[in-house]
């Protein structure tokens, strides 16, 4: 067998494919992907993609039809090992908390100690009132979950995979039954306490910002192939297939053609981009767009959204496409007003119309030459 590729590595998948009985397409295929220790992995793509079934098969609640997994620098599935949940260095945090309802808060976290040999009952004790501080429930240990709230819920949750002392936590979509605000906190706390431990993690998500902030590496899945791993901000800012960018950036698409000498015809007028290729969509991030208002401008503002610290201006171009623009300019700008759009032109993309395909093969070209930061092309 193979040794993984990594030496450091916590977590290593080789050519991983699952297929479920009875299904058509298999739900993981050609899986391999390497997590240093003490690092976060994030996982994204949309439902149904086989985030949980990568999950499953680290945790050993499925076993792959082929490759291999590897788990602190040992076989845990392969064609000659198989070493079953229990004696897996792996904890597991799920969507629903699922606390025992009976079970107080400490013998919820007690529980999963429960396997461990040559444990002291006080050395238990200890363990599961250390975890319970690490997460910040210590005044809550003899409280039943019906009494917590959903973020208390899954604070237990996390306290229970992380008292048996785990080299790897798989957390599967642990925040999406949360509300904004507190999925906000607990996103942060998540990232702290692993990192605190020095546990490795794996952090299933279908929310692109979510994963972006809680992870060092980002891994984009789609119907069953990993389709992108690397640093969040090369996974924004470099996506490597037009899924990967639609998915992770919600940035504008927009068909465009080229007319030569860097000049772009563009439903948002013309735009002078320093890109290579014939004609294809251009990726525009809704942070790469400020607004300016101007009368002779056929493009008009059609919804305002206050986000806070910024606004999501809705445009409609004349050829009734919805174009996002996320700016924090004052004074706002009032619906139907007539802007021009200037773009950043360090951060569009070309994904490229192929002729042999056009609808589905793309290949990207990025701004050629370099070119000072912040450097404005205005639409015209
Ligand atoms: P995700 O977690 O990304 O939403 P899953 O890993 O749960 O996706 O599912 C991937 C695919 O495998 C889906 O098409 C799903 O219907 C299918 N699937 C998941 N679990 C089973 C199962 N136990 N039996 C058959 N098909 C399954
Ligand atoms: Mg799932």
């Amino acid at each position: 067998m193979p040794a993984p590729a990594a030496p450091n590595a916590m977590l290593t998948l080789d050519n991983l494919g699952k297929r479920y009985a009875g299904q058509g397409q298999p739900a993981l295929s050609g899986v391999s992907l390497s997590l240093p220790a003490g690092d976060i992995l994030g996982l994204l793509g949309p439902s149904g993609c086989g985030k949980t079934t990568l999950l499953r098969l680290v945790a050993g609640f499925e076993q792959p039809d082929t490759g291999q997994v590897w788990v602190a620098g040992r076989p845990v599935a392969s064609d000659d090992h198989w070493l079953p949940p229990e004696q897996r260095p792996v904890g597991m945090v799920f969507q629903d908390y699922a606390l025992f309802p009976h079970l107080t808060v400490a013998e919820n976290i007690a529980f999963g100690l429960q396997h461990r040999q040559g444990l002291s009952r006080a050395a238990g004790r200890g363990r599961v009132a250390e975890v319970l501080d690490l997460v910040g429930l210590s005044a809550y240990a003899d409280r039943y979950p019906h009494a917590l709230s959903g973020g208390e819920q899954q604070r237990v949750a996390l306290a229970r995979a992380l008292a048996p002392q785990p080299a790897l936590i798989l957390l599967d979509e642990p925040l999406s039954h949360l509300d904004a605000q507190v999925r906000l906190r607990l996103r942060h706390e998540v990232r702290r306490i692993l990192k605190e431990t020095g546990i490795s993690g794996v952090f299933v998500t279908h929310d692109q910002e979510e994963a972006l902030s809680i992870s060092d590496w980002i891994g984009v899945i789609c119907q069953g192939k990993l389709e992108q791993f690397g640093r969040p901000e090369a996974i924004y800012r470099t996506p490597a297939s037009r899924f990967v960018a639609e998915f992770v950036t919600q940035a504008n698409f927009l068909p465009a053609q080229s007319l030569g000498s860097q000049a772009w015809q563009t439903d948002l007028g013309l735009l002078t981009l320093p890109l290579a290729g014939a004609a294809g969509d251009l990726m525009i991030p809704q942070e790469s767009l400020s607004l300016e208002p101007d009368e002779s401008s056929p493009v008009v503002i059609q919804d305002c959204q206050f986000l806070g610290r910024e606004r999501r201006y809705c445009l409609r171009t004349p050829a009734g496409r919805e174009v996002h623009a996320r700016v924090n300019q004052t004074p706002q700008l009032a619906v139907g007003t007539h802007v021009r759009v200037r773009v950043d032109a360090d951060q569009v993309r070309l994904f490229e119309t192929r002729p042999a395909d056009p609808q589905f093969s793309f290949s990207i070209n990025s701004v050629t030459g370099s070119k000072p930061a912040g450097n404005r092309v205005d639409a015209v």
